[in-house]
Order: structure tokens, then sequence, then C-alpha cells
């Protein structure tokens, strides 16, 4: 095992398994940066599932379901914790959702939701390749190309 070290948080949420690279991301989306927390990114540790690996800590803060459905897009074999009085008060798995609602602009320029104020939405697709298809516009995306889309 490698050694190096971790910062431990007393309370707040512990996002593990963060394809590498992408922690940035991910503190931007979840706008960790705007309030009072304190918030700790490990870039790069070694991973047995990812080879390399981020993880971010937000102390003093859980994440909403809506937040987590946007950290799916990005890292959806991301682990989240939410650490309570130094322990695992939950594990929350990271799930696909079957929909998406007013969380991703749809990356179709001529859809009617970039011209008009419509809230967006996208199902989940049958299948074993994972695709949202936009409510409005019926155009099929990845959750990567979705995940380029998010609303802050
Ligand atoms: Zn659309």
């Amino acid at each position: 095992m490698q050694n190096y070290r971790v910062f431990t948080i007393e309370n707040g949420t512990v996002i593990d398994h963060i394809p590498a690279g992408l922690g940035v991301k991910l503190i931007s989306i979840l706008n960790a940066m705007s309030g009072e927390s304190i918030v700790t990114m490990g870039a790069r540790l070694p991973s047995k599932k990812l080879g390399k690996k981020d993880i971010l800590k937000i102390e003093n803060r859980e994440l909403t379901p809506d937040e987590i459905n946007q950290i799916c897009l990005i890292a959806p074999k991301a682990s989240i914790n939410l650490i309570r009085k130094n322990e695992v008060y939950k594990k929350l798995r990271v799930v696909m959702p079957s929909s998406l609602h007013k969380i991703v602009r749809c990356p179709n320029a001529k859809c009617i939701t970039n011209h008009e104020a419509t809230d967006t939405k996208f199902n989940l697709l049958e299948g074993k390749e994972k695709y949202f298809a936009c409510h409005y516009c019926e155009k099929q995306f990845t959750p990567g190309e979705l995940a380029e889309k998010i609303l802050a």
C-alpha cells in the first residue's frame, strides 16, 4: 500500500473514486468553494478500481439528492460517505437516475428548452449503454455529454 496522508473530517461528505482529474470539476459543480466549508482534495491517488483517483472531502455539508445526481454524470463509480462525529453515518450508492429534472441544459442548440423558459427533463433509456433522451427534442446523449451542460 502506498503511503500517503489523507485528511479526516469530523462531519461532512467524502466523495471517493472520482476519476483522476475530475475532482476540480466536481468542486465547481458542487459550488463547494462558496460556503464556509473546508474543502480538501486528494488528486491522483492510487486506486485498485480506477488506477488513479481523486477524492474530495467537504466539511460540514451533506449533499442533496440533486447534487448526487450531478456527481453520477461525471463520476458514475464514485462512492459517497456522509460523516457525522468522525464516523460513516451513511454510505450512498451513486445510481444513474431514471430522469434528470432541471439539472442540465440540453446540448442540442435547436432544442426548445434553449429558446424558451422551459425546465429541462431527460429520461434514462433502457439498455446496456447509458443514454438519456431529452423529453422535448428527443435527442439522445451520454452522461458524459450531459455532464458538460450541468447547470450551476
Ligand atoms: Zn432537447
